[in-house]
């Protein structure tokens, strides 16, 4: 077995045992590698292992690696997991499959806009700002609701909600939140948990977990 083979194997196992003790299938969760930072030949090896969901943070960066991956793998599922602006919303709704952070109204109406001219539906995630945090990307849980209803006024189906808990403190409580939220709202997908707390995601309700250095070791 590769490194990356073993690794995915030891990611997806401790997946499987998350789920199973909170009486889930682990067909319901989806392992996003984060492939952000890495290069081509880096990634090829989980390619190889059989990982075919991969996220990145920047659509400059995607663009310049992922044609050419997916033209070798065309299964490739892409996912969009930083913040977009909306000058480049035309071009992430051409590449990315998923996108994780739709957070306000400027790039709901700039997605409902190139959506629509491009003919694709990407699944879409709001990004909550769930610790309510200064300076963290995200929509305020206050602002959820109207910009939920927004997204649908436009013709934008909201398939889930997406959250990167405060640094440093316990990351149960915030998963636990965003559960709620996307139970309260009626979403089926819930994108949390990064390497160091998947296990408690998936246990919580994830449906999209974000893992990069548990898979591809330290970025540079
Ligand atoms: C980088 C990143 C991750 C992955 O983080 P790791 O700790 O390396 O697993 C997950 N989600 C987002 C939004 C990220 O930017």
């Amino acid at each position: 077995m590769s490194e990356a083979a073993e690794r995915l194997a030891e990611v997806q196992g401790l997946i499987a045992d998350a789920a199973q003790r909170a009486q889930r299938e682990v067909g319901e969760i989806c392992l996003i590698a984060v492939s952000k930072t890495h290069d081509a030949p880096a990634i090829r090896p989980l390619i190889a292992a059989g990982q075919r969901h991969f996220g990145e943070n920047r659509v400059q960066e995607a663009a310049a690696k992922w044609p050419e991956l997916r033209a070798e793998t065309p299964d490739i599922v892409l996912h969009l997991i930083g913040q977009l602006q909306s000058n480049k919303a035309e071009e992430a709704v051409a590449l990315f499959d998923a996108i994780h952070s739709v957070d306000r109204s400027s790039l709901v109406q700039a997605l409902a806009k190139v959506c629509a001219k491009a003919g694709r539906r990407p699944q879409l995630f709001v990004q909550v700002n769930i610790g309510d945090e200064e300076q963290k990307g995200g929509c305020a849980v206050a602002d959820l609701p109207a910009l939920l209803a927004e997204a649908k006024a436009a013709g934008l189906e909201i398939a889930g909600l997406m959250a990167i808990p405060p640094a440093d403190v316990e990351p149960a409580p915030f998963f636990a939140l965003l559960d709620e939220l996307a139970e309260r709202h009626g979403l089926p997908l819930r994108s949390m948990g990064m390497s160091g707390d998947y296990e408690t995601a998936v246990m919580l309700g994830a449906t999209h977990v974000r893992v990069g250095t548990a898979l591809f070791g330290a970025r540079g």
